[in-house]
């Protein structure tokens, strides 16, 4: 093999995901796993029930249709104009991809030239670096600092160029936990009309948002309904992450555009599951507020904690996740900090610097995930305050 490495550069250095690696050390030490976000209970018995039903009559046991099953792409037009008053074609508007994940790839595989640059914010999500990578694209960082999180608008103008397609927006932000507010969005709506960009929204979090903070599409702004790309998930809303049921929105043009990748990348997947998200998407409003208010009970208990543990905390807006900094525990380096804790405590966290580029910008901060059940939290937190 001429000593060529196997592995071709576009993917050199992205190596194993550290949400990999550190439940492989949960399961390894038998810590409490705070690191890779996923619930320790799962969605409702109605759409588990939904799923069996689905499976034992025999729907979707066989390749579902390209696009997603009709019934799911109902319920996420009808869920658009619940929540967000948008109307959406469920024959060329809606996309059903193998999670949110498959949503992104094919999103970059499908919108990038090679040397095209895609403007998004650091810390990123890692699945974007690889995706940003493997279609050839160059990712610039915006940079989200310590302690508010917000991205710099000016900054943000600053780093178009005409080498810029995309901008790889995330919020709920993971891992910051900022939720762009209506002013951010509309700077940022201005920004990509008058300089005819495309903007990817990644809103899995869109319905994890606490102290009365709303997620509002950006989809939803003057000039963005045709040049928007909105990409959710049914593995955060509904508890389900291995389902990996997602779905892309956008102006026929787009979501064809991303279709024409996603149909080589997994063709369909999930077909059981489709139905039950399905339902699980028409579930009343009750179940997403008490969804919510649980959640944000969670993250008062493990801030309040880990604020007590010595752990400079930043309490988020969204999601299931809290950056926190280890500075003043004395600590200097997260992945060493991250990679000791299930030895030294019994639990595991995420280093926030394999997020960044700039390797000074996150390399004192480490995330927590309180997805989990109240008692989970509350052991992981006494571990925390005794041994470190
Ligand atoms: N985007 C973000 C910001 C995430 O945190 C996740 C979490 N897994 C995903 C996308 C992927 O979602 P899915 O599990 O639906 O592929
Ligand atoms: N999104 C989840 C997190 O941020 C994990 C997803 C994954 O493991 N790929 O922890």
């Amino acid at each position: 093999m001429n000593g060529r490495p196997l592995l071709n550069r576009r993917l050199e250095g992205l190596g194993t995901t550290i949400f990999a690696e550190m439940s492989a050390l949960a399961a390894a030490t038998g810590a409490i796993n705070l690191g890779q976000g996923f619930p320790d209970t799962d969605g409702p018995e109605s759409v588990r029930e939904a799923a069996v039903r689905a499976l034992r009559d025999g729907r979707g046991n066989q390749y579902p249709p390209g696009p997603g099953v009709p019934e799911l792409r109902q319920a996420i037009v009808g869920h658009q104009r619940r929540f967000y008053g948008l109307e959406f074609d469920p024959d060329t508007e809606v996309l059903v991809t193998a999670g949110a994940t498959e949503a992104i790839a094919a999103a970059m595989l499908a919108l990038l030239e090679p040397g095209d640059e895609v403007i998004a914010f650091e810390p990123f999500y890692d699945s974007y670096a690889a995706c940003v990578a493997m279609a050839g694209g160059v990712r610039v960082p915006l940079t989200l600092h310590a302690p508010d999180f917000r991205p710099d608008l000016d900054r943000l103008r600053d780093l178009v160029t005409p080498r810029t397609r995309v901008l790889l927006l995330n919020s709920p932000h993971n891992p910051t936990g900022t939720v762009l507010t209506r002013d951010e969005l509309t700077a940022i709506a201005e920004l990509a009309v008058e300089r005819d960009l495309i903007v990817v929204t990644d809103e899995v979090y869109e319905h994890l948002t606490f102290d009365g903070a709303r997620h509002t599409p950006l989809i939803t702004l003057p000039g963005m309904r045709d040049r928007t790309v909105s990409i959710s998930s049914a593995g955060k809303t509904f508890s389900f992450t291995g389902w990996k049921v997602g779905w892309v929105t956008g102006s026929p043009a787009l979501v064809a555009a991303v279709r024409t990748a996603k149909q080589f990348l997994t063709y369909v997947a999930s077909g059981p599951f489709q139905y039950a998200v399905a339902e699980a998407l028409a579930l009343p409003d009750t179940y997403y507020t008490a969804f919510r208010d649980d959640l944000q009970t969670k993250r008062d208990l493990l801030a309040d904690g880990l604020t007590a543990a010595g752990f400079e905390v930043y309490r988020p807006q969204g999601t299931y996740f809290i950056t926190t900094d280890i500075a003043p525990l004395g600590e200097t380096d997260a992945l060493v900090f991250c990679r000791a804790l299930p030895e030294r405590c019994g639990v595991v966290a995420v280093p926030n610097s394999v997020f960044y580029d700039d390797p000074v910008a996150g390399r004192t901060q480490v995330r927590f995930a309180f997805c989990k059940r109240e008692d989970v939290l509350r052991a992981a937190l006494e571990r925390l305050m005794i041994r470190l």
